[in-house]
């Protein structure tokens, strides 16, 4: 299993699948940010849109997805201001220019963009931008690992690990896979090679069945990961449980504002309401982030939901496996 949607989009942008041996099959895992926030988090996003002097700013894939009944694109259209940033230091720099607004950012990402976020937090209270909120929806990566391995539904040889997370939390973190699942593990870069590397890293260690954490992603990771950026988050964040889609909640698979940040929590700051959570019919969305169907599995795939029309979030990020199928799938969907 590759769990990152990079290195899904990379293998099938490139062709890999189809150079592997009929021995070796692929599985899309649970790594795309977008993806994986669920319903609840995206309508509590969306509510707080239609607050009154609130400025929404978000990663731009984020917009598109749909929550229960209506998404934060829809919420722009109809006049709430949602604004696109490629960065959290844009979101701040909003907010030291509205300050009779309240600037809220969605924080979903996973290790790699919370030291970001952590950052943006300090700097926002040493420039005293009171009026700057994070929505804290950060995710853990090697927590809903164990979750997917627990919940058996996957019978994994081996797995791919993240590059760009891995740059910041290293390699150790994972080594509960080799010892207590004997799963094979290969941290990987993004370039083709990279993947094919990796991947022939893991077959080594099946056949010797000698499991261990291996990188093959050195110019960018390290063992021991990045302390400063490990030491940002620990800073502004706690571990707390997270709501996966496709999941549910996960004890400590998320990133919580510590106590003495809570007044940067949106979720705690606001007063919204929330109506019902829905689930779009059909979508399979969720047992795809589990590795557990294919997009191809969907009944609306290419049909009712592609990428101008998506239906799930899996089709809206560049990242997820339903819109890398359409994009690149043609060779798999016969
Ligand atoms: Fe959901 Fe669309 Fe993917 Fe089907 S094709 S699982 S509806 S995102």
């Amino acid at each position: 299993m590759e769990f990152c949607g990079g290195h899904t989009a990379s293998i099938f942008k490139h062709g890999l699948r189809q150079l592997l041996p009929q021995t070796i099959e692929m599985l899309s895992g649970p790594g795309c940010p977008v993806c994986v926030t669920a319903n609840t988090d995206l309508d509590k996003a969306i509510a707080l849109a239609h607050l009154p002097d609130v400025i929404i700013t978000s990663f731009g894939d984020m917009i598109r997805v749909p929550g229960s009944y209506s998404s934060l694109q829809k919420a722009k259209a109809e006049g709430c201001d949602v604004r696109v940033v490629y960065s959290v230091l844009d979101a701040l720099h909003i907010a030291s220019e509205n300050p009779d607004k309240s600037v809220i950012f969605i924080g979903i990402g996973f290790e790699t963009t919370a030291p970001t976020i952590a950052a943006a937090i300090l700097q926002s209270e040493q420039e005293r931008i009171d009026n700057f909120h994070l929505l804290p929806l950060h995710k853990l990566c090697p927590p809903i690992m164990k979750a997917i391995l627990d919940l058996g539904e996957v019978r994994l040889n081996g797995i791919i690990c993240p590059g760009h997370v891995s740059a910041v939390i290293g390699s150790y973190p994972y080594q509960f896979i080799p010892d207590s699942y004997n799963i094979a593990c290969v941290v990987s870069g993004f370039e083709p090679l990279d993947i094919l590397l990796s991947i022939d890293m893991l077959v080594e260690q099946v056949e010797r069945e000698e499991y261990k954490v291996e990188i093959a992603y050195r110019r960018g990771v390290k063992p021991e990961g990045n302390q400063q950026a490990m030491k940002l988050m620990d800073t502004v964040f706690e571990v707390g449980e997270a709501d996966w889609r496709g999941i549910g909640i996960v004890p400590l698979s998320g990133l919580k504002l510590k106590e003495s940040y809570q007044r940067f929590n949106a979720e705690t700051n606001f007063d919204i309401s929330l109506e019902p959570i829905r689930e779009a019919k059909g979508c399979l969305c969720g047992s795809i982030l589990r590795g557990v169907s294919t997009p191809l599995d969907c009944k609306l795939f290419r049909h009712s939901c592609t990428p101008e029309h998506p239906i799930g979030p899996c089709m809206v990020s560049s990242e997820g496996s339903c819109a890398t199928y359409y994009h690149y799938g043609d060779f798999y969907a016969g």
